[in-house]
């Protein structure tokens, strides 16, 4: 099956495609003169089926889009689907150090957060959506230089290190993005 992906990151393409070891394509490989879709849902589940319903409506296949974020259980789910822009603009060091000062007087046992990502398909046998969720906490302090956005104040569950210090290989083994990653692929596989 012909899939695509509806991203123009060339990166996310590969990985995606790596992990369901099937043919994915993105917006960029296909040509895609295709409307820009308005993310304007209110959740991830939302926000990803509004990309995938854009693709699939242009390109007539199989289309799947992701939707992530990081949500912290004091902040009521915060910044959540509005993580890429929590300061403002998308610029990941001020979205860290907001986040931070936010949590600033919070206690360790308080700053439980997950990484979550929901990725939708819609095709013509309709549309289905799975969803990878990553517990932690948030750190007291920036750590790590490897992955990008909330990586270096994110404490995965049962580790001590931040994210950004986790060998890339294992986060992407265990992170919430594979977790839904996986699910999709046992749907296809069941295909
Ligand atoms: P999206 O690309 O619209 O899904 O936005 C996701 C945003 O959530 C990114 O800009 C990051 O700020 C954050 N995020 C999602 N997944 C991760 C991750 O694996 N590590 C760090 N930050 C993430």
């Amino acid at each position: 099956m012909k899939l695509v992906l509806a991203t123009h990151n060339q990166h996310k393409v590969g990985e995606v495609g790596a992990i369901l070891s099937q043919s994915v394509r993105g917006l960029e490989l296909l040509g895609y003169d295709g409307p820009e879709p308005i993310e304007d849902g209110t959740s991830f589940l939302e926000n990803a089926l509004i990309k995938a319903r854009v693709a699939y409506a242009h390109t007539g296949l199989p289309s799947i889009a992701d939707d992530s974020g990081i949500a912290v259980e004091i902040l009521g789910g915060s910044p959540g689907i509005f993580s890429a822009r929590w300061a403002g603009g998308r610029d990941n060091i001020a979205n860290r150090q907001l986040l931070l000062s936010q949590l600033d007087d919070v206690r360790d046992e308080n700053r439980a957060a997950s990484f979550v990502c929901t990725i939708a398909m819609v095709s013509a046998d309709g549309e289905v959506s799975f969803t990878g969720i990553w517990p932690g906490r948030v750190a007291r302090h920036e750590q790590g230089a490897n992955g990008f956005g909330y990586d270096p104040v994110f404490i995965p569950e049962g580790f001590e290190i931040t994210a950004a210090e986790l060998e890339p290989e294992i986060k992407n083994s265990v992170s919430h993005r594979s977790l839904a990653l996986e699910q999709l692929a046992s749907y296809l596989n069941q295909l």
